[in-house]
C-alpha cells in the first residue's frame, strides 16, 4: 500500500545506501513479523494488531518551533518517497517534547507544507499526524522501568559538577555520587520530581551506562529533567520532559517505525539508541524487532542557511518580509518564488543520499525550476524597462486609430490537440511600449535592434523601421520612431518577404497592463554565509530585491495568483500568491532563462 500520489519525478530512481539497506531488509524479511495495531503503542497494544501492511515505516519528525526549508524538503522526499516506493507508510510526527518553543502556527505550516509537496501521512482510519507528545505517560513508564533494573539514576550533582564529572575526549568520566543509589531510593526522587517537589534543575534522570565510554553520549545521558512549562498539548501534566535522545527512539519504536532516517550529527546517538531499544525491548514493553537508525548528509546549499533559528533571527529583525519572502529558503517562501512541488521533487532526487557533507551549487535548485517551468509555463511579453515607440505612419497605412489584432501560442511547443492551451491576444497600434535597451541612437557594433534605418520584427507583429527618436532637455530618449512595413504580419504570407535580423518584444500601449514586478537576487553575496560560524548578517546581499513598474501583456494581467509564466527573453516570473489581484497584477522573479549563477 502507498500513501502517496505518484507526483514523483518520472526519471528512473537512482540507487542509494538507504535503498540497498532498505531492498536487504525486505529480502532478509527482517521486520516480516511486525504487527500494526492501527496506532501507536507498546509491545501490548500492537500483538493485537494484524501483521503490518505497510512492508517499511518511516518517519519525518520536525520539531514545530519554525518553517520548514529545503534541507528539510530533501529529508520529506527521502522519508515518504522510500515509503511510497518500497509499499510503505511514511508517518508525519510533531517532535514536540521540548515544551518551550512549539507554537500552533508552526504545526499548520508544516502540515501545509508536507501536503503541498505532494505526501500524504493517511492511512486507513487514521488521518492525523502523531505527536511526540501523546507518549509521555509511556516515556514516563519507561523511565521508571529503567530505574526499577538498575539502568537509571536521579543525579542531584550541580549542572557544572556534571559537566566536569562527564569528562572529556581524553578524560574518563568520574562517576557521580548518586550513581549507586538503590532503585528504590530512586524511585521515590523520580517520583518527587514528577509530583512537583523539587526545582527546575534541581536534578535529573540519568541513564546508567558507562562513564569510562569512549563515546561521550554514552557516559549516563541524561534522559528526563524537570521543567516548569506549560505545553501547547499536555498542558502543565507535567512538569517533567524527557531530552530528546531518550524521547526520540521511543517515538520511533512505539510507531513500529523500521528506518529511522536522520542527518549525520545523530551518528553518535546510534548506540545509545540501540541500547534504550535493547533494554525496552528485553523488558517487554516494545515489540521486537525494534527500529534502527540510519544516517545521511544534510543539505548544504550555496548562498543559503537551512537553520531554522538563524532563518528565525532574520524575519524577526525584519531583513525579510516574512517566513514566507520570497528570497528565503523556506518551503513557502520558495513556493511565493515560483517553485514547484515538482521542481523541488526533482531536486531531492538530483542531488541523491550520500554519507558524507558536502555544498550542492545553488544553480542545481535553480535548474530543476527551470527544467518543470520550459515545458509548463505560458509565454507571455513583458516590457520591464519601458520606452514609447511611436509608429507615425500607422494612422496613414492602417487606418485611424486601428487596433491590429495579434496572436500567439501560450505553449509554442504544444499549439495542437487536446493538451494545447488556449492562444494569446493582444493588438498592436500606433504605439507601443519596448525595451529601452532595445534602441541606440549610435548602435555599438553588431547590434541588431533598432537603430536609425534598421528594420526589425514586433514580435508577433510587423516589421518596422526605425526612424529616429525624440529626446527631453536631459537628451534622455522619451519617445523612438518608426514606421510600419504594410504586409508583413507575422502568420501571414507576406511575413517573409522582408528579412530582419532580429525580433523584439513589446507591448502594446492600447492593452498593456502596469504591473508591479519583484525582481530579486540571492540574500547572501557569500556562497557559505554561515560556515564556521561567520556571521551571516555581514554578508546580506544589499540589492536582493528591486521593485519596477512594468508593462505587461493582457494574458499576463488575467493571471491567477500562483500562475508561472515565461516573460519571454526575460525569464521565468510567479504572480504573488499575497498581493497579486485581477487588474492589479504582482509578478515575482523566479528564475533566469539560462544558469545565470555566479555571473
Ligand atoms: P534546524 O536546525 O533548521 O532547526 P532541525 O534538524 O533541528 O533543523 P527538525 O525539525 O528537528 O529540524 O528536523 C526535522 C527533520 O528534518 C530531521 O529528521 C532532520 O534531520 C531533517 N533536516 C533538517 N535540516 C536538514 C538539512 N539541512 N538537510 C536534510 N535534512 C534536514
Ligand atoms: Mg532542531
Amino acid at each position: 500500500m502507498s500513501t502517496t500520489p505518484s507526483t514523483a519525478p518520472d526519471a528512473a530512481k537512482v540507487s542509494n545506501f538507504l535503498r540497498q539497506i532498505i531492498e536487504s531488509d525486505l529480502e532478509k524479511g527482517s521486520y516480516a513479523q511486525r504487527r500494526w495495531a492501527g496506532s501507536p503503542g507498546d509491545a501490548a497494544h500492537h500483538a493485537k494488531g494484524e501483521p503490518d501492511p505497510a512492508r517499511i515505516r518511516t518517519r519525518f519528525p520536525p520539531e514545530p518551533n519554525g518553517y520548514l526549508h529545503i534541507g528539510h524538503a530533501k529529508s520529506i522526499c527521502i522519508n515518504f518517497g522510500l515509503a511510497r516506493d518500497y509499499g510503505g507508510v511514511c508517518h508525519l510526527r510533531f517532535d514536540d517534547t521540548n515544551p518551550e518553543k512549539e507554537d500552533t502556527e508552526y504545526v499548520d505550516s508544516i502540515i501545509d507544507a508536507v501536503r503541498w509537496l505532494g505526501f500524504s501521512w493517511s492511512q486507513p482510519g487514521n488521518d492525523a499526524p502523531y505527536q511526540a507528545s501523546d507518549y509521555f505517560d509511556f516515556m514516563y513508564r519507561a523511565a521508571e522501568y529503567l530505574i526499577e533494573h538498575n539502568l537509571a539514576y536521579v543525579d542531584e550533582q550541580s549542572a557544572e559538577d556534571m559537566r566536569h564529572n562527564r569528562g572529556d575526549f581524553s578524560r574518563p568520566g568520574v562517576d557521580s555520587p548518586y550513581r549507586s543509589r538503590s532503585n528504590t531510593e530512586n524511585l521515590a526522587r523520580f517520583r518527587e520530581m514528577r509530583a512537583g517537589l523539587h526545582a527546575d534543575g534541581a536534578m535529573v534522570l540519568r541513564a546508567k551506562i558507562d562513564m569510562a565510554s569512549p563515546n561521550i553520549n554514552m557516559r549516563d545521558p541524561a534522559i528526563y529533567r524537570i521543567r516548569r512549562a506549560t505545553h501547547h498539548n499536555t498542558g502543565d501534566t507535567w512538569c517533567i520532559y524527557p531530552m530528546y535522545t531518550y524521547a526520540h527512539p521511543i517515538e520511533d519504536a512505539l510507531e513500529q517505525i523500521t528506518h529511522s532516517i536522520c542527518t549525520l550529527e545523530f551518528e553518535d546517538q546510534r548506540p545509545f539508541y540501540d541500547w534504550l531499544m535493547e533494554q525496552l525491548c528485553a523488558g517487554g514493553l516494545l515489540s521486537n524487532p525494534p527500529p534502527h537508525q540510519h544516517e545521511f548528509a544534510r543539505l548544504n546549499l550555496t548562498y543559503v542557511i537551512t537553520s531554522k533559528r538563524k532563518l528565525a533571527q532574520l524575519v524577526n529583525e525584519h531583513k525579510v518580509t516574512g517566513w514566507d519572502d520570497p528570497r528565503m529558503p523556506t518551503i513557502v517562501g520558495l513556493r511565493r518564488r515560483g517553485y514547484t512541488p515538482h521542481s523541488l521533487q526533482l531536486f531531492a532526487e538530483r542531488i541523491g543520499v550520500t554519507k558524507s557533507d558536502s555544498w550542492i551549487d545553488y544553480a542545481t535548485l535553480e535548474g530543476c525550476l527551470r527544467e518543470d517551468l520550459e515545458h509548463r509555463a505560458h509565454r507571455g511579453m513583458a516590457v520591464l524597462n519601458p520606452v514609447k515607440l511611436v509608429l507615425t505612419n500607422w494612422d496613414d497605412v492602417m487606418g485611424v486609430g486601428h487596433l491590429e489584432p495579434c496572436t500567439q501560442p501560450a505553449l509554442p511547443h504544444v499549439t495542437e490537440g487536446a493538451q494545447a492551451p488556449a492562444p494569446r491576444h493582444f493588438t498592436l497600434g500606433r504605439e507601443v511600449w519596448i525595451e529601452r535597451e532595445d534602441f541606440e541612437e549610435v548602435p555599438p557594433k553588431g547590434y541588431k535592434r533598432l537603430y536609425p534605418g534598421n528594420r526589425v520584427r514586433l514580435k508577433g507583429g510587423y516589421v518596422i523601421e526605425c526612424t529616429g527618436c525624440t529626446k527631453d532637455a536631459n537628451g534622455t530618449i522619451t519617445e523612438v520612431n518608426a514606421t510600419v512595413v504594410p504586409d508583413t504580419k507575422s502568420g501571414t504570407p507576406g511575413s517573409d518577404s522582408v528579412k530582419v535580423k532580429a525580433a523584439i518584444t513589446w507591448v502594446g500601449v492600447a492593452n498593456g497592463v502596469t504591473a508591479e514586478v519583484r525582481l530579486y537576487d540571492r540574500l547572501f553575496l557569500d556562497a557559505q554565509p554561515d560556515a564556521g560560524g561567520k556571521d551571516f548578517l555581514g554578508s546580506l546581499n544589499p540589492d536582493s530585491l528591486r521593485v519596477i513598474q512594468a508593462i505587461v501583456e493582457p494574458s499576463l494581467a488575467n493571471a491567477e495568483p500562483d500562475q508561472k509564466f515565461q516573460f519571454e527573453r526575460h525569464g521565468y516570473f510567479v504572480a504573488d500568491r499575497i498581493n497579486h489581484q485581477a487588474g492589479k497584477p504582482v509578478f515575482n522573479f523566479a528564475v533566469g532563462l539560462k544558469d545565470s549563477w555566479g555571473k
